[in-house]
């Protein structure tokens, strides 16, 4: 399995817009960070986590051509705003591009942008998205995918697992039940939002204490604000964590 970060910053990006602080001025590529979205591919399915708003540029910069499905972690803005883009799929496959989310974000991504779920027109010129409601497991060949509902502030939300992979972002508690579902983990990737705690993101001390309590066998942090410094924060972490950065590739 392959798994490419597309983005691993928080909702407004690093740099943020109008900032001037070091981390935004910073001439390290691992300081910038568009927003959360990785791409995890195995064989010939090609599973997209979240259409963020920088969509496009992450489409262009990982080369991909297509994309068997898109899964859904929630309905926040940094996580789903870029969804028009994926008419570029549409008109390239000439099909319709089947979306999977929990109840509340199916309803959500159906109201916000109910033109993307009309049938398609003729020459495939616009989104045309199919959504399904899941709460169990999903098959695509060779990848079991399990939603993992995460506790995000209040509001349950989905991460995902891929085989021995599991992709939690935008979270403060994981469930017992959940936690139930992440042994035996290759890889962690795990929100990470800055060094301050947050209501509803996980901050340093905490993304490493949910890490330890997993106990994958590597741990990358993402979804990080400019008040992290890439290499910084790589100098602070235990040996099997990492910060994720734009552009990294894994494979599991
Ligand atoms: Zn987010
Ligand atoms: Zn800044
Ligand atoms: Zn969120």
């Amino acid at each position: 399995m392959k798994i490419t970060f597309l983005g691993t910053g928080s909702s407004a990006g690093t740099p943020v817009m109008t900032c001037q602080c070091r981390v935004c001025r910073s001439k390290d590529p691992r300081n910038q960070r568009l927003r959360a979205s990785i791409l995890v591919e195995e064989g010939d399915v090609r599973l997209l986590v979240d259409t963020g708003p920088d969509l496009r540029q992450q489409i262009l910069r990982a080369g991909v051509l297509s994309i068997s499905a898109v899964l859904f972690t929630h309905f926040h803005a940094d996580h789903i705003n870029g969804i028009d883009d994926l008419r570029a799929f549409n008109f390239a496959q000439k099909e319709i591009i089947p979306c999977f989310a929990d109840a509340r974000t199916a309803q959500e991504l159906v109201e916000r942008f109910c033109y993307c779920f009309l049938p398609p027109d003729a020459v495939w010129a616009k989104p045309s998205l199919s959504i399904m409601e899941i709460s169990g497991g999903l098959g695509f060949g060779p990848m079991r995918v399990t939603p993992i509902t995460l506790l995000h502030g209040n509001l349950p939300i989905f991460g995902y697992r891929f085989n021995n992979v599991a992709y939690l972002t935008d979270l403060k508690t994981i469930p017992d039940e959940s936690l139930a579902l992440l042994e035996d983990l290759d890889l962690l990737v795990i929100d990470c939002l800055r060094y301050e705690e947050h209501p509803t993101h996980l901050n340093v001390e905490e993304a490493l204490l949910w890490a330890r309590r997993i106990g994958a066998r590597r741990t990358y942090l993402t979804h990080m604000t400019h008040d992290v410094d890439y290499a910084e924060l790589a100098a602070l972490l235990p040996p099997q964590v990492l910060p994720a950065h734009d552009g990294l590739v894994l494979s599991a």
